[in-house]
């Protein structure tokens, strides 16, 4: 972990120091998952049925759009799908699911949070993606947001800088790498950042010297748009 940078994963963040902590947990998650204490028992139907259903089709992961939601099941169970994808080792049914929770979280009508604490890995892309959407909330709300109350998530607001993103318009990447496991604005994966970027190389483009062709030429147009010429009668 990098110094100074605020954390995702809470139940780290409480235990006494950083020495405990020495390896990078992203690329370890996946043993972590497979030692799963969930049986196949505590699967969801809905899920099983939304996981059967993306076999035939293998859709991609959707991308974000604001204002939308997806059709039921998925505005209940996205979280349940994505749990279910990582039982199953299906890397491209994961971050379909995950795509689907991003798009649909804020219209949730059963919030998924505890659920997905309780269910998660620390480290798993939901679990990230969840606890910066929480956070983000209750600072944005000023700790008024409710439905997040009690939550561990709820202990990151702290942690949330003033210039944190919507975290639901991150390239899905973002939730599988270390720049996911932070508050923060600049990587790659952030698309506002993007923008700004590419602002920026064109400003400088534009400012870099050119020939002159300024004065006369601007002011000549100017005084014909200012006066236009009369129709001219026919020789
Ligand atoms: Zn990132
Ligand atoms: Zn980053």
């Amino acid at each position: 972990m990098m110094r100074g940078i605020s954390s995702l994963s809470p139940s780290r963040t409480t235990s006494n120091s950083s020495t405990t902590q020495t390896s990078s947990p992203t690329r370890n998650s996946r043993e972590l998952r497979t030692s799963s204490r969930k049986p196949a028992a505590t699967r969801d139907e809905d899920a099983i049925a939304l996981y059967n259903k993306w076999k035939i089709t293998k859709d991609r992961p959707i991308t974000y759009t604001p204002a939308n939601s997806s059709p039921e099941p998925w505005n209940t169970k996205a979280a349940h799908a994505f749990v279910l994808a990582v039982e199953l080792h299906n890397r491209d049914f994961e971050r379909y699911a995950l795509s689907q929770f991003v798009q649909n979280c804020g219209f949730m009508p059963f919030g998924p949070w505890t659920y997905i604490e309780k269910t998660t890995e620390l480290y798993s892309a939901v679990r990230l993606f969840s606890n910066h959407w929480v956070a983000w909330n209750l600072k944005i709300s000023d700790g008024h947001a409710k439905e997040y109350e009690g939550l561990a998530a709820a202990n990151l607001v702290d942690q949330v800088p003033r210039e944190v993103r919507d975290p639901r318009i991150y390239d899905l990447e973002h939730w599988y790498e270390l720049c996911g496991h932070r508050f923060h604005t600049g990587c790659q994966h952030d698309p506002i950042m993007r923008q700004e970027r590419m602002l920026a190389a064109a400003n400088k483009r534009a400012k870099a010297p050119l020939p002159e062709v300024g004065g006369d030429e601007e002011q000549r147009m100017q005084q014909e748009t200012a006066a236009p010429t009369e129709p001219r009668s026919p020789v």
